[in-house]
């Protein structure tokens, strides 16, 4: 289990008191460690790092990318759980207490971890909710998995490139508000991120335009590509997660069938999160490819990789659309996923 003590102030507390015992007993010898702490927080303005908090990896990640090695950033949505039940542990409190911004987002998909977050926030802290200030309600997508009745919009708008660089500018803003002398660092790290980003959109276009635009048609269990679908060109035939997770009825599981029978998409997709029986029948009694390797919001790779990165995770997901539909993902596979700024985030796992 992750300890966040790790990264709390309470760590740096313990060393300084170490400090203040081994300064007494060397009698002002020094005491190195207390210099290594020191530079690990403060910028090079030689202010306090900002502290971060962060739910999903994938915000996670694209925070990284505009803090950088200037501000601390800790998830706190450990990777490969369920973020949509996800219930922060009550120790997350502590780590919540001592942040300075908490970005989430929103669109109701970490409202335990908000509520946590609403009783712990220490003054001057808020929370920042990403997708919420990235589109207006109008644009919200209902669907299948997130009924308008059920009140909770599709969250996933991260894993549409133009709404997770909207994301970027919502960080940059809050950063360069909280810690001014690192303005010009923050501004350059999007831009930088904008680049690589614009340079991913057209791979990708260029890669799905070898798939023609009829046979794009995404089946999936985890409903996370509504708002991607809209902005490139496929349409999503549906989701097999119902609402509440629980497994659709063997009525609607015939229903899935047909549909899949009579759309001939050459494969259907199942989540690494999430695995998915019923998708494997589904595909077996259709006669169509299951890939049952989609991620929504855990990292490829290990903390550190290029690949456990927003982009990483992007890349990897459209790379597997595209071949499993039968097209060319050369374009998308010479664009190289990584990251614009030194990721020193702290991942649960
Ligand atoms: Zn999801």
């Amino acid at each position: 289990m992750h300890d966040y003590r790790e990264t709390s102030p309470l760590r740096t507390c313990r060393l300084t008191a170490l400090c203040a015992i081994c300064v007494v007993a060397l009698l002002g010898a020094g005491c190195g460690a207390e210099d290594d702490a020191d530079s690990a927080s403060t910028t090079p303005a030689g202010k306090a790092r900002l502290s971060v908090g962060t739910t999903v990896a994938p915000i996670t990640s694209i925070a990284a990318n505009i803090g950088g090695d200037r501000v601390q950033i800790t998830g706190i949505v450990p990777e490969g759980t369920n973020s949509h039940t996800f219930e922060p542990k009550p120790s997350v409190a502590e780590l919540l207490s001592t942040i300075d911004v908490l970005f989430t987002n929103g669109l109701k998909l970490e409202e335990p971890t908000r509520d946590l977050a609403e009783a712990n926030l220490k003054s001057g802290a808020e929370i920042v909710e990403l997708g919420t200030k990235s589109i207006p309600e109008s644009e919200y997508a209902y669907d299948f998995s997130f009924p308008e009745s059920g009140g909770k919009p599709n969250p996933h708008l991260w894993t549409d490139p133009k709404y997770a660089l909207k994301y970027a500018a919502v960080i940059r803003d809050e950063l360069v508000e909280r810690d001014g002398d690192d303005a010009a660092y923050f501004k350059a790290n999007y831009d930088k991120f904008k680049a690589k980003v614009d340079e991913f959109d057209k791979a990708m276009r260029t890669s799905f335009a070898t798939i023609p635009r009829a046979k794009r048609k995404l089946l999936t269990y985890h409903d996370a590509y509504a708002y991607f679908a809209k902005d490139y060109g496929w349409d999503i035939i549906g989701a097999i997660q119902v609402s509440d997770f629980e497994d659709p009825t063997p009525k609607e599981v015939a229903g899935l069938i047909d549909q899949v029978k009579e759309t001939r998409v050459p494969a259907i997709f199942g989540s690494e999160v999430f695995p998915s029986p019923v998708l494997e029948q589904i595909g077996k009694e259709a006669s169509v490819k299951y890939v049952d390797v989609l991620r929504d919001d855990d990292l490829p790779g290990a903390p550190g990789e290029p690949e456990h990165s927003w982009l990483g995770l992007m890349h990897f997901d459209y790379v597997t659309m595209t071949e499993a539909m039968g097209g060319d993902a050369s374009a998308l596979k010479a664009f190289k996923p990584g990251d614009v700024a030194p990721d020193e985030a702290e991942y649960p796992q």
